[in-house]
């Protein structure tokens, strides 16, 4: 299914197209006004500004926009064409009682992202709570809302189920969401088309402003400076504004001190790492709504233990894994998870690093961690440097060589030996058996 974001993409460059195939003039006349209005289930609408314009681009272009969306994305069933007259913009009367110019500026919701379908965990429950608060209620009492975490965590997720739930519960509110990459390209093309008045007048004009991955304007300076006075001008009118970020407001680096200060203002909720609890969480409310195919419990738990990462990442393992079964028509196995996913294991568990391991090991005996690659062979510290290769060759996808090199240019038949000591060891000295389960489970939870 397409993405919202993809959308707009694919009509970035359908518009880019028809550009090229009709020429300037026609295209600043007539094909460059068209605005996607949106999309859904692979329907495709999009808005001209009058009957007359629609009469003249339907019958000479109507077949070539869709061949071109089509020819982009096989997820596009349907591609149509609608008047809206709220699209001349410049009557200030049909700005005040139109939401759909207000919808135009907006990009389109993916329908999958709601509240429901939001699973919730210690990771992220903080910052749930306050998104649905803000959406359940129409007093601003926190302004802003800014949410922020790393890539794959679900900050477009949680924006969307805002945005989904306002609409639902006050249709009156207008809600306006978009990215800070589109809020920027609005902003532009108003400049282009001297049309920065429309431009202020509709962004002025939500109930709601929603702004995704906002650092995406750091150091764009017009663009931040346009946003700063938006932001001052709805907070100033008591409407509320959330914004996501991939980091907080105080790293924000490019942005200017003043816009960085009021972000600070309101409620900053971060989106952690995951859990292991919430990657079960999110396996097993995904793979219940999986139509044709079930998942083993062990398989869940497997993907849970082993692709931590992200939940993007996650998600994306589990529909390789339906995939896969679909087109061998065989059922989803640990086995078959093991053989399909091989890559996305690999990368994932080369996160544990010999640096990080040595750490662990040099603290756990508290010896210096410089004794990892000295050449003293006390056994106070040889001890702990055999546990630590034995742990670098477990943990890591590291060769011997490579392992040795680590641990002050050692030859890789004395990494292999300090291996096999370690086997032989533990087998004997359930202490050491469990120094060793304690620190694997440490490093590589
Ligand atoms: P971000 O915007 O932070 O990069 P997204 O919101 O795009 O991340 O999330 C990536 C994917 O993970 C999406 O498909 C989303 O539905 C899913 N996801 C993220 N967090 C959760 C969660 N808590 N519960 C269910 N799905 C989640
Ligand atoms: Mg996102």
């Amino acid at each position: 299914m397409l993405s919202g974001d993809k959308a707009i993409e694919l009509w970035e460059q359908v518009r880019q197209k028809l550009k090229i195939e009709a020429g300037d003039t026609v295209f600043s006349n007539w094909l460059g006004l068209m605005v996607l209005s949106s999309f859904s289930h692979g329907k495709i609408v999009i808005a001209v500004r009058s009957k007359f314009h629609k009469d003249w681009i339907e019958p000479r272009y109507g077949n070539r926009i869709r061949t071109l969306w089509q020819g982009l994305s096989k997820d596009v069933y349907s591609v149509n064409l609608i008047v809206d007259e709220s699209l001349t913009g410049k009557s200030s009367k049909k700005l005040e009682d139109s939401s759909s110019s207000i919808l135009n500026l907006s990009s389109p919701l993916d329908p999958r992202y709601t509240f429901e379908k939001f699973v919730v965990g210690p990771s992220n429950n903080f910052v749930s709570a306050a998104a649905e608060r803000i959406a359940e209620s129409d007093d601003v009492t926190f302004n802003p809302l800014v949410i922020y975490g790393g890539v794959g965590l679900g900050k477009t997720h949680l924006m969307h189920s805002i945005a989904w739930k306002i609409r639902e519960s006050n249709p009156n509110r207008r809600v306006v969401y978009l990215s800070a990459e589109k809020f920027m390209y609005q902003f532009v093309r108003a400049l282009r088309q001297q049309d920065t008045m429309v431009f202020k007048e509709q962004f002025r004009s939500a109930d709601v402003l929603m702004i995704d991955d906002v650092q995406f304007i750091a150091g764009k300076n017009s663009t931040q400076e346009e946003f700063f006075h938006t932001f001052n001008a709805l907070v100033d009118q008591n409407k509320q504004i959330i914004v996501s970020s991939d980091r907080s407001p105080t790293d924000l680096e490019g942005i200017e001190e003043r816009l960085r200060s009021r972000l600070g203002w309101g409620i900053v909720g971060e989106i952690h790492q995951t859990t292991y609890e919430l990657r079960l969480g999110i396996l097993q409310s995904k793979s219940d709504d999986l139509k044709n195919c079930t998942i083993p419990k062990d398989v869940i738990e497997f993907l849970a233990h082993k692709i931590t990462s992200n939940i993007r990442e996650l998600e994306g393992a589990l529909k390789r894994l339906v995939a896969h079964s679909q087109l061998v028509g065989r059922p989803v196995t640990l086995e078959s998870a093991h053989d399909v996913l091989h890559d996305l294991l690999r990368v994932n568990s080369r996160r544990v690093t010999i640096d990080a391991i040595q750490k662990k090991v040099a603290e756990y005996f508290n010896i210096r961690l410089s004794d990892m690659s000295s050449p003293r062979r006390a056994r106070a510290v040889a001890r702990p440097r055999q546990i630590a290769m034995y742990l670098a060759k477990q943990l890591t996808s590291k060769s011997l060589p490579d392992i040795g090199r680590t641990f002050g240019g050692r030859d890789h038949t004395t990494v292999m030996h300090a291996v096999n000591r370690i086997e032989e060891l533990s087998i004997e000295d359930s202490l050491l058996a469990d120094d060793i389960e304690l620190l694997k489970r440490t490093l590589d939870p």
